[in-house]
């Protein structure tokens, strides 16, 4: 992203969440988006993961400006490319596993039986093939976000972005749900978090420290 500023009106009162962002992702990296309550990390994903737009600036996703592009277009970016796991899960509380994982295939027409099959195969891959049946009231939190996980890879997005994925479990859970985006990006997913948890800075391989809507720093490890 090129120069992004994004502007909050408050009524009569702006908000200057980013002021004036640029940096480059590649494909294949780790990255770790650290800073400061406030500081800016969530709108810096909302705005690259096609939630939002910037008030200035440009958003390139695989050589495409999304900056200016109306909601329908950006929704067909976002469901074509990106995969979102938010802190607080966003499951849907009357469908089981197995159906928030298929909601995405769904929206996008993929045949029952077709969705069905890979909803359980993704399941499998972050360990909860024997929860496939379980709505989310009846899981742990980090089965939960486990399910999460699952339901942002439905689509086979380019990029999966995380905001504070570790943020609502215990340290094992979290540890866990780590070991997955861990083992997605070894396996080529481009991969996204957002936290404030400084331990997490040496997972990445490429680290963005924001403070006050500005990078502090940026580091590549
Ligand atoms: P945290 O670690 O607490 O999640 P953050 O780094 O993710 O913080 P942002 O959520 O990106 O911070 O917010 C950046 C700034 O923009 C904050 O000052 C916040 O109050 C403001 N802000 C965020 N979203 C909105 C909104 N929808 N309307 C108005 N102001 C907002
Ligand atoms: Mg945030």
């Amino acid at each position: 992203m090129n120069q992004v500023k994004k502007i909050y009106k408050m009524g009569d009162v702006d908000v200057k969440a980013l002021d004036g962002i640029s940096f480059k992702i590649k494909k294949g990296e780790f990255v770790i988006i650290m800073g400061p309550s406030g500081s800016g990390k969530s709108t810096t994903l909302h705005i690259m993961g096609c939630l939002d737009k910037p008030t200035s600036g440009n958003v390139y996703i695989d050589g495409v400006d999304v900056s200016k592009l109306n909601d329908k277009s950006l929704a067909k970016i976002r469901g074509e490319k990106i995969g979102f796991v938010f802190q607080q899960f966003n499951l849907l509380p009357r469908l089981t596993a197995l159906e928030n994982v298929e909601l995405p295939m769904m929206y996008k027409g993929v045949p029952l039986k077709k969705r069905r099959k890979r909803a359980k195969e993704l399941l499998e891959l972050v360990g909860l093939g024997d929860r496939i049946n379980h709505k989310p009231t009846q899981l742990s939190g980090g089965q939960m976000q486990r399910v999460a996980i699952a339901r942002a890879l439905a689509n086979e997005p380019s990029y999966i972005l995380a905001d504070e994925p570790t943020g609502n479990l215990d340290s094992k859970s979290g540890e866990d749900i780590l070991e997955i985006f861990k083992r997605l990006n070894k396996d080529g997913m481009t991969v996204v978090i957002v936290t404030h948890d400084p331990e997490l800075e040496l997972l990445g391989n490429h680290v963005i420290f924001l403070r006050d809507g500005k990078i502090q720093e940026e580091r590549y490890l």
